[in-house]
């Protein structure tokens, strides 16, 4: 408890794995399964090559390859999606090595969870919601707007209230579900506009979908109650620019291969599943400041890694699975 004997519940961070498919690509240069999923918790390295980090790696869930969306989003998102709706603040990352799966992973949880989203307020209406949606990318510690990508790069402001606030990020008022799939179909183009101009930026930027839900429960037309808290849906930068060797364990030359705030999001996430007291470095980075008030403390987090199956990729899945490891 704290000095003024006020309990802080932190909660644990929800980790899991999901294993994509082979790609075609894969299977086309007779590429091998590496692991073995052997229980809805466990997975482990097949073993074939390579001894060294070889597992059991234990989640709160593996999902194989034939999992749907839903079922990753039911154990792995949901909980802490919905969250959201009590006041509570809400994380989901999808983390991993590009072509992992990320953006596939994270498209379908915001999908199921937009959908379960609206079901609640349907089903709920003693309670009165208004919903604010916006989005942003950070390219080389640049914020830009997916909404508005001519606005250029956004300054951070510290609000005393708020935290960290992102000056003049559009926040758009939702109307309804089909409104807010729209939205999203915005981000996602005007997302692809940068990444055909620079070819692998997706494996360098993250993408943030932030919805605010406030809510009022009212008798007899009078407030009783209200919620406030926001839902962050996050595609991370691809997990080799956390990573600062060569696959053969030679360190990289080049500074600029490193993503800043993925490094400082594995260190924050680290500090906070050490269950540590003591300074975590929210501050050293774009991505972590924007999300301070997100995760952590009485914010809740779900991260889903995000693997190849192919022994080509062993390297990296592997550093992935500790990633995930130490998360929990
Ligand atoms: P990342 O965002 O991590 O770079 P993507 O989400 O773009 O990776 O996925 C790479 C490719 O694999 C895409 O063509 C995507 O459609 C496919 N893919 C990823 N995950 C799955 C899955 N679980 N089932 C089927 N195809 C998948
Ligand atoms: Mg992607």
């Amino acid at each position: 408890s704290t000095p003024g004997g006020l309990k802080v519940q932190e909660e644990k961070i929800l980790v899991t794995v999901r294993v994509r498919p082979l790609s075609a690509k894969e299977l086309a240069a007779y590429d091998l399964v590496a692991w073995d999923i052997t229980d809805e918790n466990t997975i482990v390295s097949k073993n074939l090559y390579h001894e060294r980090h070889a597992g059991p790696y234990i989640f709160d869930k593996v999902f194989d390859p034939t999992c749907s969306t839903w079922k990753v989003y039911e154990e792995g998102a949901r909980d802490v999606a919905l969250s959201a709706l009590s006041g509570i603040n809400a994380t989901i990352f999808a983390y991993g090595q590009t072509s992992s799966g990320k953006t596939f992973t994270i498209r379908g949880i915001t999908e199921n969870a937009v959908k379960d989203i609206y079901e609640h307020i349907k089903i709920n209406p003693a309670r009165e919601f208004a919903l604010k949606f916006s989005a942003l990318e950070i390219y080389n510690e640049t914020v830009v707007d997916l909404l508005n990508r001519e606005s250029g790069p956004l300054r951070l402001l510290d609000d005393p209230e708020k935290g960290t606030i992102v000056e003049k990020l559009i926040e758009e008022v939702v109307k309804d579900d089909q409104h807010l799939r729209h939205l999203i179909s915005i981000c996602e183009a005007n997302r692809q506009v940068g990444e055909t101009a620079l070819n692998d930026k997706s494996s360098r930027s993250h993408q943030i979908i932030r919805l605010t839900i406030q809510s009022s429960l009212r008798e007899n037309s009078r407030c009783v109650k209200s919620f406030l808290a926001s839902l962050n849906l996050v595609d991370l930068a691809g997990s080799e620019r956390a990573t600062q060797t060569n696959a053969d364990g030679t360190r990289l030359k080049e500074g600029s291969h490193i993503n800043r705030s993925l490094l400082t999001l594995a260190s924050v996430i680290r500090k906070l599943s050490g269950g540590k007291r003591g300074h975590v470095p929210y501050r050293d980075s774009k991505l972590t400041r924007i999300l301070q008030t997100s995760i952590g403390g009485n914010a809740r987090t779900a991260i889903i890694c995000t693997i190849s199956p192919a022994l080509s990729h062993v390297e990296q899945s592997r550093n992935t699975l500790s990633f995930a490891t130490s998360a929990k």
